[in-house]
């Protein structure tokens, strides 16, 4: 009796992972009482085993940035973890535009998660398919797999979770624009870069054959890039690269034909970098020939026109030969349905606090682009700040009472410290004297009314980050972190104090650090600014943005392939089969 309630109590659990031994119980426990001695001299470990509590589940949505440098640093064996991702592989989104224009192959930047997963010790589970709805209540999701049926006869299944961390990333905003989903290439998987590099050989191909007249030529040889983004440019400068210094060569019929135009709605390309940096760009793409037109919105995109106004123009129809369409990112569907459950709606991505919880929504977690952090207001919380930092109760607060609670406050509200940057001062007391004008510091007496006044501007600072791989990133391994200390925070909590509950956060809130931006410009030439506005534009640049690429890869092997594909390209070309 003790052995078989031993066997389907304890060592079920004790054995999970260990289905050969398991196995090999129920043998001896068939072949009758002469193993059992053997059965009992693990049963004291199997008992002990089945008190340990189980592990929380922890579902990861993604296989992108946030998820993966997420698997990457947890610490997966204090949890049961299971990914769900319609890839297996991970993307190092960077290099797509390299891939489009086969600067780069398509299998050099992706790593499957699974060999990611291996290096982990093999405990983490991944089912290759897409989440199609996240069910907070019950704490469960619903998936959907493209590749197999299971018994139910449609591949769909349901996962339990005790976190979830979302990172799904966004897909490719169309703004509703008839005609693009249709018509348009995206650029935003390895599948639309394999894509590109389709149509454009088939582009040169098409126009290259006989009893075309010139127009018709002109018409397939004009490739349009709607978005002055980083990607769009990119991309714009990849595509003139290719053509000037490869394909002219093999097609000199068609050169004077081929057209390259990037149509911008604001006033300028690359808006999100230094002004000097969008002139340099503008002025060098205006020298390669490429036309960049700015102010104009696309309202249309048929077959062959596209289809633009401009405020002061009618609306104007040009024709084109294939259209890249890279004008920033939208929510996906499941994240849509998510936010209206969770009462998010009218945003246009999930708001999460600075911890990256997803607000009101226990245990679910998301960061990445599919995600924002929603930084709390300085102002929103000055009654309870002054009520925290005011330990005597007298209602007034004096310098050292400030100082006591000023490194909670700018843990807690980092837009403290960069006002306090903008306006060159080195910490909340000179704000006050500021405010306070001739005083002595020492005298120095705040009432809740000069307090605010002398914080009144700060949350100015509060800004979004960014939608990009480093910002996925450095969330992936914070959560990590967080997820990895979970136990030793909860007992002793590290984070800043709570202004409006007693006690401290568990954790320190989520610190975005900017390592600098590129922008390659094509010609062998990249723009970067760094972080204290430094600039620096050139080809020795573009040395920086070969060895950054290089080091940031997820493994020696994408490294390798990497670098060899670009000692491939200045030896031989890029390659022009229509494969
Ligand atoms: P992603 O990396 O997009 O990953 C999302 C993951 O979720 C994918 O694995 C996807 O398969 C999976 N998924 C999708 N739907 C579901 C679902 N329903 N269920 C489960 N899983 C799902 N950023 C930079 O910092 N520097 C750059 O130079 C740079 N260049 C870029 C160039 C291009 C062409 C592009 C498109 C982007 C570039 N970015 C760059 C931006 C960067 O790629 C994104 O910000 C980053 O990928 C966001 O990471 P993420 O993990 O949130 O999403
Ligand atoms: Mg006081």
């Amino acid at each position: 009796m003790r052995f078989s309630a031993f066997f389907f109590d304890g060592a079920s659990r004790a054995f999970h992972h260990r289905p050969t031994f398991s196995k090999l119980v129920v043998i001896l426990a068939a072949s009758g009482g002469g193993l059992v001695a053997y059965a009992d001299s693990k049963s004291d470990h199997a008992i002990e085993s089945s008190r340990v509590a189980p592990k929380k589940k922890v579902v990861v949505l993604g296989t992108g940035w946030a998820g993966t440098t997420f698997l990457k640093n947890l610490d997966s064996s204090l949890y049961d973890v299971q990914v769900v991702s319609p890839r297996n592989y991970f993307t190092f989104t960077p290099l797509l535009p390299s891939i489009t224009c086969g600067t780069v192959e398509p299998r050099s930047i992706v790593e499957p998660i699974r060999r990611i997963i291996k290096k982990k010790g093999g405990e983490i589970k991944f089912w290759e398919a897409e989440c199609f709805k996240i069910d907070p209540t019950s704490k469960k999701i619903h998936c959907r797999s493209d590749i197999g049926t299971n018994l139910d006869g449609n591949g769909e299944f349901l996962l339990d979770y005790d976190y979830l961390v979302i990172a799904i990333g966004a897909r490719a905003n169309t703004f509703n624009t008839p005609g693009v989903v249709e018509h348009c290439h995206f650029l935003k998987e390895v599948e639309d870069a394999q894509k590109i590099r389709r149509s454009v050989m088939d582009c040169f191909e098409r126009a290259s054959l006989p009893n075309l007249d010139a127009e018709e030529r002109k018409r397939i040889l004009h490739f349009v890039i709607v978005g002055g983004g980083p990607s769009g440019i990119e991309f714009a400068a990849e595509l003139h690269d290719f053509v000037t210094e490869d394909l002219f060569k093999l097609y000199p019929m068609v050169q004077d034909l081929v057209k390259i135009s990037v149509i911008e709605a604001g006033e300028h390309i690359l808006t999100m970098f230094d002004k000097r940096i969008t002139k340099f760009a503008e002025e060098k793409f205006q020298r390669d020939g490429i036309e960049v037109k700015t102010g104009l919105r696309v309202v249309e995109v048929a077959d062959k026109n596209i289809t633009m106004t401009h405020k002061s123009t009618e609306k104007m129809s040009v024709p084109y030969g294939m259209v890249v369409w890279s004008t920033g990112i939208g929510t996906r569907p499941v994240i849509m349905d998510f936010m209206k459950q969770i009462g998010q709606v009218n945003r246009r991505v999930l708001a999460t606090d600075e911890w990256l919880r997803v607000h009101e929504c226990n245990g679910v977690y998301a960061l990445g682009d599919c995600a924002t952090i929603s930084q709390r207001k300085v102002m929103e919380d000055i009654s309870a700040i002054f009520k925290v930092a005011d330990k005597d109760n007298s209602g007034t607060l004096t310098v050292k009472e400030i100082q006591d609670v000023l490194d909670d406050i700018c843990i807690r509200y980092p837009q403290v410290e960069l006002y306090l940057k903008s306006k060159q001062m080195s910490d909340i007391v000179d704000l006050i004297m500021d405010s306070k004008g001739d005083v002595e510091k020492e005298s120095v007496e705040l009432d809740i009314e000069e307090f605010k006044r002398a914080l009144a501007n700060v949350d100015s600072q509060v800004k979004n980050l960014p939608a990009t791989a480093q910002v996925a990133a450095q969330q992936g391994n914070y959560l990590a972190k967080c997820f990895n200390k979970m136990k030793d925070c909860e007992e002793s909590p590290e984070g800043p104090l709570r202004m409006r509950e007693s006690g401290r956060h568990h954790f320190r809130p989520f610190r975005y650090k900017h390592f600098g931006q590129f922008a390659p410009l094509g010609g062998e030439q990249t723009a970067a600014q760094l972080p204290g506005d430094w600039i620096s534009i050139g080809h020795s640049t573009q040395w920086l943005w070969y060895s950054v690429y290089a080091s940031k890869q997820v493994s020696w092997r994408t490294r390798a392939l990497v670098i060899s594909d670009w000692m491939r390209r200045f030896i031989f070309g890029r390659d022009s089969s229509c494969i």
